[in-house]
């Protein structure tokens, strides 16, 4: 490609050579087909098991046909900020809908699941205040933590006796916060939520849950980890996002009038960043009703993740603790996992490897994800690739 080139940035290119001798430097993959059980990359057709497309709703007709009518009628955007003049009757619509469906008082839509945290967590905490994480959030709740001025403190991974410890030391503050993904991102587990609202209640402290991977997923139709264990009511602010099962683009977080009212107020990637458009909105409003009246697509992706699993564990792979369509293949070394990722793409089967900073250093991985798309026969498929081009790397024998 052509273009101007500046000096100064030798230091950010030192920095990529680096990663290039080490083998962990990444080039982005384009998909040339829709999103489905097989993409289209480099003209080649191949089994994709990297997308967080969970029941296929992002080339759902029913979508489509949402999307393309809303552009219809209001065109492609939406102007100007929801607080000024970008609030459509369809953003309330959603946001209705959304709270109905995670049975909480109200919502409130963000531009994306990682601006939702953020938004939340800076908006709601104060010097006063400590918020209590687990080890193993993802980066969107780390960095909503680090906009707020608030004591932190990080629990180990899951471990219930690490967070009580937590809140013992947490008694002075004027709130004490307990974030925690619903489903783990990277391994695929589920974070014990029933022990964590005993702790909560015994403490006085709020709960907020990410459920990115757990919307449209756990739960009656998908309603996400608190209603699976469950626990509605008992939980003070969910949030989710509408890219990933929901099949489009946003995120929303729900819970009592006061905290939407507030966020409308203080959550500022809602204050300062156009509202969704039109056919993202539509689309998204399509999706919740295909969650309520298509349950079938969820018993299918579960049906799905229990086939694939079983294959992989009898394969001999490592998969950690996952308990969700989410399944890592654990390979430890960095420049392993990129490796594994490009032949098996060379191979057939579209699964990225997934190094440090996402995991940590020793615990680099394929991650591997089922969705209500696949048939059977791309599963078998996909394991047969996995296990032949596993061989070939000696990672299994
Ligand atoms: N939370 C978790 C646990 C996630 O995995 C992700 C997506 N990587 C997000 C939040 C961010 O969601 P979005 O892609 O909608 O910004």
């Amino acid at each position: 490609m052509g273009g101007f080139t500046v000096k100064g940035f030798e230091y950010l290119q030192a920095e990529l050579d680096e990663m290039k001798e080490e083998g962990t430097f990444r080039t982005l993959v384009p998909l040339e087909s829709d999103q489905g059980s097989r993409v289209t990359i480099g003209g080649k057709e191949l089994i994709q098991l990297s997308s967080n497309n969970y029941l296929g709703l992002t080339s759902h007709p029913r979508l489509r046909q949402a999307a393309l009518k809303s552009v219809e009628k209001y065109g492609a955007g939406t102007g100007s900020v929801r607080t000024i003049a970008g609030t459509f009757s369809m953003h309330e619509e959603l946001e209705e809908k959304l709270a109905k469906f995670k049975h909480t008082e109200a919502s409130l839509v963000f531009q994306s699941g990682f601006t939702t945290n953020q938004g939340v967590l800076s908006a709601i905490l104060t010097k006063d205040d400590v918020v209590i994480s687990d080890a193993l959030n993802h980066a969107s709740i780390i960095d909503g933590i680090r906009l707020t001025k608030a004591a932190r403190k990080v629990y180990n991974h899951v471990d219930m006796e690490d967070l009580e410890r937590a809140l013992k030391e947490s008694k002075d503050y004027r709130v004490r916060l307990i974030v925690t993904d619903g489903v783990f991102s990277m391994d695929g587990n589920i974070a014990p939520l029933p022990e964590i609202v005993e702790l909560a209640e015994k403490y006085d402290a709020l709960i907020m849950v990410d459920d990115a991977h757990a919307s449209g997923v756990l739960g009656e139709n998908g309603r996400g980890t608190v209603n699976h264990f469950g626990l509605d009511g008992r939980v003070h602010i969910q949030v989710g996002t509408l890219s990933k099962a929901i099949g489009v683009l946003g995120g929303y977080v729900a819970s009592t009038r006061t905290l939407i009212d507030y966020l409308i107020h203080k959550g500022r990637p809602f204050l300062f960043s156009t509202s969704h458009p039109p056919a993202v909105t539509e689309a998204c409003i399509e999706a919740i009703d295909v969650l309520l009246e298509e349950p079938e697509l969820i018993e299918k992706l579960w049906d799905n993740t229990e086939f694939f699993k079983k294959g992989l564990v009898e394969l001999g792979f490592q998969t950690g603790n996952s308990e969700t369509p989410i399944t890592p293949i654990i390979v430890g070394d960095e420049a392993l996992s990129h490796q594994f990722s490009d032949l098996l793409r060379k191979n057939g089967v579209f699964a990225q490897g997934i190094a440090f900073p996402t995991v940590s250093r020793g615990q680099a991985r394929v991650r591997t994800i089922v969705t209500a798309e696949h048939s059977k026969e791309d599963l078998q498929e996909a394991l047969n690739i996995i296990e032949k081009t596993a061989k070939e790397l000696n990672i299994i024998s």
